[in-house]
């Protein structure tokens, strides 16, 4: 129980953390990728501009001054095209164009492939007259801005994933230290209820023996007396029931092995549809059994015993006159299934989760009355739990119940 709350607790820790690695990672990206294109612009502008100081209008021909250049372009990846007011291509210095011809009206164009390419286009204006008198356009190979990205993505990938390794790390640690006190007050509760349902023991021995050496003397009694007396007997019953209950179920929590032994469970449940075929009949109700023989299993035959119990008492209880109340059990490759289905008054939806839950009833108003306390779910839950089995329950109200225990067989 513990080790499930652990692992959720884990998982939702390790989620929490990737996802906000994962934004802040994303963040940074974004970032540093505008930054990155905002300088490239800025330089290709810089640039752009000084192209443009030295063009000049001469015989109505646009002439340009290429020698600045070389100092200016960057290893081969920028190119500059000079055009007239009509678009018209003049020079071109470098060779890695766009393959777009001039768009005046955009300012920053990217060409994203083959090659990726962005370029800065910006108006020539006549030094005197300032009237338009060109377009340059400066363009430079994304290749070397694309590396550093994917440099970047690859540095920020490694970095998220050792962060979240370590932290799934740290994580363990923590839901361990965190687990700690859970378990230690689970343990002292547990404790306790064995310590008080142990120690309540004789007080109701004392009232019970008592109780039963008035009865047997009962004739000198007023007839009242003798009323209360088989009230505090029955009821001294149903409290000890009630310990020994709470005292069971205080000892399997404590997860320690059990004493198993070969247990033959079709023999077992033989007996106890036998044992209960007397009150199904009185009840006008048909007790069906279908056992696979030899049905053989590692466990505690007290405590098998008992979750039967549980499971025929509550289908006969909660059906009515009438109804039918179906026990199978077969071999189910390496498990035994037992189901007992019967034709009641079912279960609400949204009370299956609970009806394993100690104490709980559907009928909460009937609390302790002579058939139980509602432990009897939770004792079947947790001596199948012990057997390492598991119980389902599938349930139509109105229509009825199917309780299924799955046990592992015991391999001779
Ligand atoms: P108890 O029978 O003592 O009340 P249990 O733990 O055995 O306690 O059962 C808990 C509750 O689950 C019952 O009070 C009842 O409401 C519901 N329940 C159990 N078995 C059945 C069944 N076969 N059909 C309908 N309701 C059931």
């Amino acid at each position: 129980m513990f080790q499930k709350i652990r692992y959720r607790l884990l998982i939702f820790n390790l989620l929490v953390f990737s996802l906000v690695l994962s934004g802040f990672a994303i963040a940074v990206r974004v970032v540093f990728v505008r930054n990155l294109k905002q300088q490239l612009t800025d330089r290709l502008t810089v640039l752009g501009q000084s192209a443009a100081a030295n063009a000049e209008i001469d015989d109505d021909r646009l002439k340009v001054e290429t020698s600045f250049l070389n100092q200016a372009l960057a290893g081969g990846t920028q190119t500059l095209e000079w055009f007239d007011r009509q678009g018209r291509l003049i020079q071109q210095y470098g060779n890695a164009a766009p393959r777009s011809p001039l768009n005046p009206q955009a300012t920053v164009e990217v060409q994203p492939q083959n090659p990726a390419i962005q370029s800065v286009t910006l108006p020539i204006l006549g030094t005197e007259t300032q009237e338009l008198i060109g377009y340059v356009r400066v363009s430079q190979r994304l290749d070397e801005l694309q590396e550093t990205v994917l440099q970047l993505d690859v540095g920020l990938a490694v970095g998220v994933v050792i962060a979240i390794v370590l932290s799934g790390t740290g994580s363990v640690w923590l839901s361990q230290q965190a687990m700690q006190p859970i378990v230690a007050s689970f343990e002292r509760l547990r404790q306790f209820t064995a310590d008080a349902s142990h120690e309540l023991r004789s007080p109701l021995m004392a009232i019970s023996s008592n109780v039963e050496v008035a009865l047997k003397y009962a004739e000198g009694m007023r007839s009242e007396d003798r009323e209360v007396m088989g009230a505090i007997a029955s009821a001294t019953e149903q409290m000890t029931r009630l310990t020994e209950d709470l005292l069971l179920l205080a000892r399997t929590d404590r997860a320690a092995p059990m004493a198993l032994a070969p247990v033959n469970l079709s023999e077992l449940l033989h007996q106890l549809v036998q044992l209960y075929q007397p009150q199904a009949q009185s009840q006008q109700m048909t007790l069906e059994a279908i056992i696979e023989p030899n049905l053989i299993l590692q466990g505690d035959e007290w405590g098998l015993k008992r979750t039967f119990t549980n499971l025929l008492q509550n289908a006969l209880r909660y059906t009515p006159t009438g109804g039918q109340v179906k026990l199978e059990a077969r071999r189910l490759a390496q498990q035994v299934q037992v189901t007992v289905t019967d034709t009641g008054i079912g279960i609400a939806p949204e009370h299956l989760e609970r009806i394993f839950e100690r104490f709980w009833r559907a009928d909460q108003s009937r609390r302790y009355d002579q058939e139980g306390a509602g432990l009897g779910l939770a004792i079947v839950q947790a001596i199948v739990h012990s057997h390492r089995g598991s119980i389902k329950v599938n349930s139509q109200p109105g229509e009825g119940s199917c309780f299924t225990v799955k046990l592992p067989l015991h391999h001779s």
